[in-house]
């Protein structure tokens, strides 16, 4: 399986980190030794002193597609998960400075923590999804899926251009606003509609 990642896919983080508005998804992936699962800890890397958090909608594919056009693309997901795309920001700012690709700072061990998935057919909306972060018992990110610059079936019709999509990729969303620090010791618990859906810490 594969994790594919969209960066940049609401506007007031895009504006956050300085970055322009996308005119297509920006994508980036990310390799299997990236997830943690089962609410284990992420342990802090020794190579970085600045690892942000970025909370996103994470949805799994359950067929295999090529070329799938946006009309379609609802048939070929229908669970959601809670993800974290954990980010070695000193490293992507000095890949971004250099024009160099994001793998050191956003592929390594550990950066990918996965909940549970749950059937969207559960969720009162799916288009219209509410998520959030805690960090320490404080909200510090608040999401919703409607706010998303490219649509979760525009983000399959363009990425599946380029890459055969499989049963069980992941599709890590992109988060909104409110990136920021962890650091060791940090308690993350995360939502989707109310539901605990990520309980960790950073050790
Ligand atoms: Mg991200």
């Amino acid at each position: 399986m594969k994790i594919i990642c969209i960066g940049r896919n609401y506007v007031e983080h895009a504006k956050e980190l300085n970055n322009p508005l996308p005119e297509k998804p920006v994508f980036f992936l990310k390799p299997d030794t990236s997830l943690i699962i089962r609410n284990r800890p992420f342990f802090y890397p020794e190579f970085s002193s600045d690892i942000h958090y970025e909370t996103e909608l994470v949805i799994k594919i359950n067929r295999t597609g090529k070329h799938i056009q946006e009309k379609f693309a609802s048939g070929y997901y229908d669970q959601v998960g809670l993800g974290i795309d954990f980010t070695a920001r000193d490293l992507q700012r000095e890949c971004k400075a250099k024009g160099l690709p994001w793998e050191v700072a956003k592929g390594f061990d550990g950066s990918a923590p996965i909940s549970k998935f749950i059937p969207l057919a559960e969720l009162e909306d799916a288009k219209n999804i509410r998520f959030h972060l805690d960090l320490n018992g404080e909200t510090v990110q608040t999401g919703d899926s409607q706010h998303m610059i490219f649509s979760v079936d525009r983000v399959i019709a363009y990425v599946s251009k380029f890459i055969t999509l499989k049963t069980g990729d992941l599709i890590y969303t992109g988060t909104p606003k409110g990136v920021g620090p962890v650091k060791i010791g940090d308690h993350l618990t995360g939502y989707i509609e109310g539901r605990k859906m990520l309980d960790f810490r950073v050790k």
